[in-house]
């Protein structure tokens, strides 16, 4: 492992500093390293790989499509494209979609669509978008201009403009930013980098209001949040209400880089046209065939289902957990996206997971964040609290 991690930092620029494992392979939820130790994963690649490892009929789908075709860009048709566009608009409610690479590429299209249809409206070129503070979008400068802390944002001035940010959580804050050319809110409905803390009800029900009446675009962001993540196929279905653009991502493909933005009708109609956004890979039959096995294995392994009886279990042993141990202070999260909230740094007890086989990450500055693949079981559970015990 010493002299693969050393090649990788002769050459990889240092952006991240990784933990100290070489993985090699993965079965079911757990991962090997290349001197074949076993890891149980209690975060899929930052919750990406939904189905965890070596899923049987995603892997066929994916190497009979690679012996047929895996590209033709988006000037033709493909079968694989107009399924997975199909099954998408279906589960999600929402009626198009664009495909992208990536979470922040879907962030960067339903910024570009939000703003589209405030010009087609108004034809001005002063729109604002309201977000907000402590959320995560991507790292790319129209993403990372609605990502709420400045410490990503500064070396990288000046961002795209009329962006505002607000509390999450506070809907006065909100609307003490809305004006004449405030043109969307863009939000996370469950807050994922920023230290697991999902949208509360009424807040969300109230941001609807808001944009009802001023005809602003509500852009949810379920990048991590999404693909039954929660207990629901996406986070928001859960508060009755329905966004006018959703980016989705990560679990999408679970583990090909795919991502998704998807809007209304009204909002598709007086928005992007023929023209106005592109990509070459987007979409493309091979990662549209890795669409269409998520979203059959979603059904055929009732994925829903399970993230909702064992992340009630889940939840019921962290509580547990939390009045327990004197380190961890509080839990937050739902379904399959949770943190709890250590009293030391939660990088301490992370590496001290890793040593004795557990993979945990982190989010914010004190919370241990755990996105685990959506077909754990109640053992899983149980293996995880066993070793995190002792790690604590
Ligand atoms: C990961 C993430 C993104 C960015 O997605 P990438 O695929 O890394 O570009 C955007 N929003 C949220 C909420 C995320 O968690």
């Amino acid at each position: 492992m010493e002299n693969i991690m050393n090649i990788a930092e002769d050459n990889i620029l240092h952006t991240y500093n990784r933990f100290k494992v070489v993985f090699d392979r993965g079965e079911g939820v757990y991962l090997y390293d290349t001197n074949g130790k076993k890891y149980l994963d209690f975060a899929s690649g930052i919750g990406v790989m939904a189905l965890g490892y070596g899923n049987e009929a995603y892997k066929k789908a994916l190497k009979d499509q690679i012996d047929k075709i895996t590209h033709v860009s988006n000037l033709y048709y493909t079968e694989p494209l107009a399924k997975a566009a199909e099954k998408i608009c279906t589960v999600s409610g929402m009626d198009r979609v664009f495909f992208t690479n990536s979470g922040t590429e879907g962030i960067e299209g339903a910024i570009k669509a939000a703003r589209k249809y405030a010009f087609e409206k108004d034809g001005r070129h002063d729109h604002e978008i309201i977000a907000m503070n402590h959320s995560f979008h991507g790292r790319s400068m129209g993403a990372l201009a609605v990502t709420g802390n400045s410490h990503y944002q500064e070396p990288f001035l000046p961002l795209i403009g009329g962006i505002k940010f607000a509390d999450f959580n506070d809907l006065d804050s909100v609307k003490a930013q809305i004006n004449d050319r405030t043109c969307a809110i863009i939000l996370e409905t469950v807050q994922g980098e920023g230290g697991i803390y999902p949208a509360q009800k009424d807040f969300l029900k109230g941001i609807r209001d808001l944009c009802d009446k001023h005809d602003i675009l509500l852009i949810l962001d379920e990048v991590q949040c999404g693909m039954g993540r929660t207990g629901y196929m996406f986070a928001w279905q859960e508060y009755d209400i329905k966004p006018d653009i959703m980016v989705t991502a990560k679990g999408l493909g679970a583990g090909v880089p795919v991502g998704a933005f998807l809007m209304t009708s009204a909002v598709a109609e007086k928005s992007l046209k023929p023209g106005d956004h592109g990509t070459t890979y987007g979409g493309n039959p091979f990662v549209c065939a890795a669409i269409n096995a998520v979203l059959d294995e979603f059904v055929n392994q009732n994925i829903i289902e399970n993230v909702r009886s064992t992340g009630a279990y889940l939840e019921s042993r962290l509580d547990s957990l939390v009045s327990e141990s004197d380190i961890v202070i509080s839990r937050r999260g739902k379904g399959f996206m949770q943190g709890l909230v250590l009293k030391c740094p939660p990088s301490e007890v992370i590496n001290k997971a890793l040593e004795a086989g557990l993979v945990v990450i982190s989010a914010g500055t004190d919370v241990l964040r755990m996105l685990p693949p959506l077909v754990i079981t109640k053992d899983h559970v149980d293996e995880m609290i066993t070793i995190l015990k002792k790690c604590l």
